[in-house]
């Protein structure tokens, strides 16, 4: 299996080529040649494997057809080391639940940051130490966060050889319990820095570090952002362990899934799994205030925002100006055509904020050829989802899986099972869910008492020099 650049580039390469990398050379984003191909009798397979032999069986089943440069005792070992009952809390890894017949909930938050960052970044920790080692290579992973991803991917490379994060945040925005989950790693390869500003800031810095070639040569500077291929392709694996939950709990005839959305990255995983034949019904993209997606999949423009026009909002993990991994998406829709995809994404939006396929007949088959339908939800909406959750069927839901649950609502048809996705613990957002409900969310036993555990974190002002600084000191 080679992979290609949305936009282009004519070189193909190989997973492990691209492991380590972010964006192809031409700034698009790297997706495999073809997706292969799973007919109903390879389906019957994945699925016996799945309630057979278990997640991780599935998993090195499935990843086995993206990844050739692997030797095969040596993925099912990744894979077996990294979906475990101890890591992910649970036999099934991504248990599906019924809220009622036609609504079910699949927990993907029980990895050690309550996210479902972690089903993706606990396996990438894996892959990056085994192919470092393989390399003889060592990696600095610098990024930015503003809560979710710093500590999923800190908790997924801590105490990994070859590997040190530095990862930024900005100072006092974090909630305090991801503050606590981050800032309490005392391992020694992971180093905290709060920046005195805003997450643009941080994120201003990492670009600013990473294109000081020359440094990020010698310091050997890579990330870990949800652009990674082996991220996305992680996150393959669980649509196919919800799609046969859910079939083995329900007779109905469509299976779709709600997917609450900020970068694309998570429903991207759904569109390769369809692509792949997996034969999902809807892929229900669903927003927060932060609308860009449902404005494209309802009008075919696609619009940028400025961070001006990015909102602050109780679904804070979904607060995006831009959806990185949307490109691939478009790819995909334009029939491979690189030079289409790379003229939208380099020169339109750049001209002028935006591009606009409206009029492209391709647009029209997002539902009838891909699944695609979105919508989008409020503050108000997702207390109200809270507390109707909370009403009728006892449970609390984190903000995040309120907007995916108030659009599938909304888009559910009849004799069809949609899928949820619930991307976080609502103890990771304990503020919304006192405002929804009056009291405290529960906390899993582990994380007791986090807040006052010893905190390691380097306070420093927004200036890029005193971060290079801060990287060249504690790299030996
Ligand atoms: C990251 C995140 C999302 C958005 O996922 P994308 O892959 O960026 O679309 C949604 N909910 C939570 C809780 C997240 O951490």
């Amino acid at each position: 299996m080679k992979y290609l650049s949305t936009r282009g580039l004519p070189q193909k390469r190989s997973f492990c080529d691209i492991l380590l990398e972010g964006l192809a050379p031409d700034g698009g984003l790297y997706l495999p040649e073809h997706y292969p191909q799973i007919d109903a009798k390879e389906l019957k397979k994945l699925e016996l494997i799945f309630f057979q032999e278990g997640y991780a069986s599935l998993a090195f089943s499935l990843l086995s057809l993206f990844i050739d440069d692997i030797p095969s005792a040596d993925l099912k070992g990744l894979c077996d080391k990294t979906y475990t009952k101890a890591v992910f809390g649970s036999e099934k890894i991504a248990p599906v639940r019924a809220l009622t017949d036609g609504l079910f909930i699949q927990a993907l938050s029980n990895g050690p940051t309550l996210a479902f960052k972690d089903m993706a970044m606990q396996l990438l920790g894996n892959l990056f130490e085994y192919e470092l080692n393989r390399k003889n290579q060592e990696l600095n992973i610098l990024g930015a966060t503003s809560g979710d991803t710093g500590s999923a991917a800190e908790y997924a490379m801590r105490g990994k050889k070859g590997i040190r994060v530095f990862m930024t945040s900005p100072k006092g925005r974090m909630s305090p319990f991801q503050q606590a989950q981050m800032f309490s790693l005392l391992d020694d390869n992971i180093f905290n820095i709060a920046v005195e500003g805003v997450f643009d800031d941080c994120q201003d810095i990492v670009k600013a570090v990473s294109n000081d070639l020359p440094l990020k040569k010698q310091l050997k500077i890579g990330t870990v952002n949800s652009i990674n291929w082996a991220r996305l392709l992680a996150q393959v694996v669980y649509y196919f362990a919800g799609y046969f939950q859910a079939k083995a709990m329900s007779a109905k005839t469509h299976i779709s899934f709600a997917v609450p959305s900020g970068n694309f990255g998570n429903v991207c995983a759904a569109h390769v799994a369809r692509m792949m034949g997996l034969p999902i019904h809807q892929l229900i993209v669903a927003t927060n205030e932060n609308n860009v997606l449902d404005e494209f999949f309802k009008t075919g423009i696609y619009r940028v925002r400025s961070s001006a026009d990015t909102h602050e909002t109780s679904s804070p993990s979904m607060d995006i100006s831009k959806a990185s991994n949307f490109e691939r998406f478009i790819f995909d829709l334009l029939e491979k055509d690189g030079a289409l995809t790379s003229k939208l994404f380099s020169k339109d939006i750049h001209a002028q904020g935006f591009f606009d396929l409206s009029a492209d007949p391709r647009f029209k088959a997002i539902f009838s050829k891909f699944g695609f339908t979105s919508g989008s939800s409020t503050h108000q909406n997702r207390l109200q989802t809270i507390k109707d959750v909370y009403t009728k069927y006892h449970e609390i839901i984190d903000p995040h899986t309120a907007d995916g649950l108030k659009v599938a609502q909304a888009r559910l048809v009849e004799d069809e099972v949609i899928v949820v996705l619930e991307t976080a613990l609502p103890i990771k957002f304990a503020s919304t869910i006192i405002e929804a409900l009056g009291i405290e969310p529960p906390r899993p036993e582990a994380f007791e008492g986090i807040e006052s555990l010893p905190k390691r974190v380097a306070v420093m002002p927004a200036d890029v020099q005193k971060i290079k600084d801060f990287m060249l000191e504690n790299v030996s």
